[in-house]
């Protein structure tokens, strides 16, 4: 399994950046989590549009979704020139008909509705889910394909569940929106210590750090976490890749 970042950042993008989008590959298959603002854009410097073969996501904030509606345009437009294109599944929930509503476009794109209580099969890969403490319906998943385990926390503040979910995840991709002195919970975010300390529970071997706040030093982000969690960790950073496979 290989993990690229697209986009770091939280809320919206910094300039010339991407706000949450990811990229799954294993065995040829390509699983996008999260389509945020820019997240188009940046994402075809690793794969054209067309080729993905799915997209999951974890709420409909616009930091998570902003470039569904672009996607579905690339998907047409790809169709007008004679590509062949089959329709893209886009895995969201459906708590929020308005958001799912968004997945579906003409017959480039297709909403497929998940349950927190279901475990689904993406093509190679095993997904399940934990629902997060978020303003709005959101949802963590743990994604695994053959021995890879990759748990992505979504939006969330603290919760003591993810030390159980993310248990000897390869890749936690964590949420870390705010500082480590600073009290996220009230916007549904975790701060750095937060991160530490569930990798340190869950045991994980790489943390990496997302969902970025656009002040600061970012490096303070990393440093605060690593008081709290002992094993490797990376700043989320666009073109960030971790091939666990090799
Ligand atoms: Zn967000
Ligand atoms: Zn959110």
């Amino acid at each position: 399994m290989k993990l690229t970042v697209i986009g770091p950042w939280g809320g919206y993008p910094k300039v010339n950046g991407a706000s949450a989008g990811y990229l799954l590959e294993h065995k040829g298959f390509h699983l996008l989590v999260d389509c945020g603002s820019a997240v188009l854009s940046k994402l075809q410097q690793y794969i054209q549009p067309e080729l993905l073969d799915a997209v999951i996501i974890s709420h409909y904030h616009p930091d998570h979704i902003a470039d569904i509606g672009v996607l579905q345009h690339a998907l047409i437009i790809s169709k007008y020139m004679n590509k062949e294109i089959k329709t893209l599944p886009i895995y969201g929930h459906d708590e929020n008909q308005h958001g799912f509503q968004l997945l579906f476009f003409d017959d480039v794109t297709k909403g497929v509705a998940y349950q927190e209580d279901q475990e689904i099969h993406i093509g190679p890969f095993k997904v399940s889910f934990l629902r997060t403490k978020h303003p709005v319906p959101c949802f963590a998943m743990r994604i695994e394909a053959e021995n890879s385990v990759f748990v992505f926390t979504a939006d969330s503040s603290y919760l003591e569940e993810f030390s159980s979910f993310a248990a000897n995840a390869d890749i936690l991709l964590c949420e870390s929106n705010f500082y480590g002195d600073m009290d996220g919970s009230a916007a549904g975010h975790m701060t750095s210590y937060e991160a530490g300390q569930i990798a340190q529970a869950a045991q994980v071997k790489h943390l990496i750090l997302t969902h970025l706040p656009q002040y600061g030093e970012l490096e303070q982000i990393k440093m605060e976490a690593s008081e709290k969690f002992s094993g490797s960790i990376f700043l989320a950073e666009e073109g960030l890749s971790l091939d666990l496979s090799k």
